[in-house]
């Protein structure tokens, strides 16, 4: 019993006191985070400025982003422009050069990834478009979700190279995950491919492609500008000549004017999660695509009924 304790009292001391402190990871998204989480495991300590309910465009910053900022080793950002209405002045406000862009603690998740929708020729935002370099939702295609995976392992690995094998291993359990998940949502959704949604914001060209799924209008008449009624009239004509089942809005618009044109159309009106945490149930990234390929098939199963 003595020689036990005297072993466990060996182990603990060999052991850094509370362990190595983890790798501070700030993500603009609760997805980069969660992705973080899954990569980084026990060695990372993850905090995301956007809620997965807030819209990701516009977020209110707080002077507690600032401080946790200034201790950050890793910045993840989206990019493509969705953080510019509030992250460059937290930024600077931090003054911690390590996550400032060119640097080895800033990470854009967008780097590698399927981006749709790419201008071509000069960028303006016209209308006040809130997409002017392609589209900034590109995490909403789980192939994307991969690349962002590999991007923040082999990051992890170069500002933590102790941590390399155990982010390889967490890596791998990830794609694992994720491909499993693939299976179940492909399942679920290739009944309905070819099948025409409404969304509200242009959130879901990644995913609508990678189900086969098509966009046949937006509430939004332009990414970032709220509906006029000329625009309604034109999307009720629409989704009746062309039998739209299914309105897809993201959980922090209004819903006057989607639930208006459901209405008018017979169409359902679904809240689908556009990021992890949107829901209790999309309590990680594989999780919101099997809370959204749910709530989608459901409701396509019953409008397609004969
Ligand atoms: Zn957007």
């Amino acid at each position: 019993m003595r020689k036990t304790i005297f072993l466990c009292l060996i182990v603990l001391a060999a052991a850094p006191i509370g362990g190595a402190a983890p790798i501070r990871v700030v993500t603009s998204l609760q997805d980069l985070a969660s992705i973080a989480d899954s990569v980084g495991g026990e060695r990372v300590e993850t905090f995301s400025l956007a809620k997965g309910y807030q819209d990701p465009h516009f977020v209110e910053p707080k002077p507690s982003f600032v401080l946790r900022l200034s201790r950050a080793d890793l910045l993840i950002v989206a990019g493509l422009d969705m953080e510019i209405g509030y992250l460059p002045p937290l930024l600077d406000q931090s003054r911690n050069g390590k996550i400032r862009p060119g640097n080895a603690g800033y990470l854009d998740a967008s780097t590698g990834c399927e981006i749709l929708e790419r201008p071509r020729g000069i960028v303006t935002r016209a209308m006040g478009d809130v997409h002017p370099f392609g589209n900034p939702h590109y995490w909403l295609g789980p192939g994307n979700g991969r690349v962002i995976a590999r991007a923040i392992a082999a990051r992890l690995s170069q500002l933590d190279p102790p941590g390399a094998s155990e982010y390889r291993a967490n890596l791998a359990r990830f794609e694992g995950r994720l491909a499993e998940g693939e299976k179940r949502w492909d399942a679920a959704l290739g009944p309905f491919a070819g099948t025409e949604v409404v969304t509200y914001h242009n959130s879901w060209p990644n995913f609508l492609k990678r189900f086969r799924l098509v966009a046949a209008g937006f509430v939004e008449p332009k990414p970032g500008i709220p509906p006029a009624p000329a625009h309604v009239v034109q999307l009720v004509n629409l989704m009746k000549q062309r039998k739209v089942p299914v309105i897809l809005m993201e959980p922090y618009f209004d819903e006057r004017t989607p639930k208006t044109i459901a209405g008018r159309t017979g169409a359902r009106l679904l809240t689908f999660i556009p990021s992890v945490g949107g829901v209790k149930a999309a309590s990680d990234y594989v999780a919101l695509f099997d809370h959204d390929v749910k709530v989608l098939a459901d409701a396509l199963r019953v409008a397609t009924r004969p």
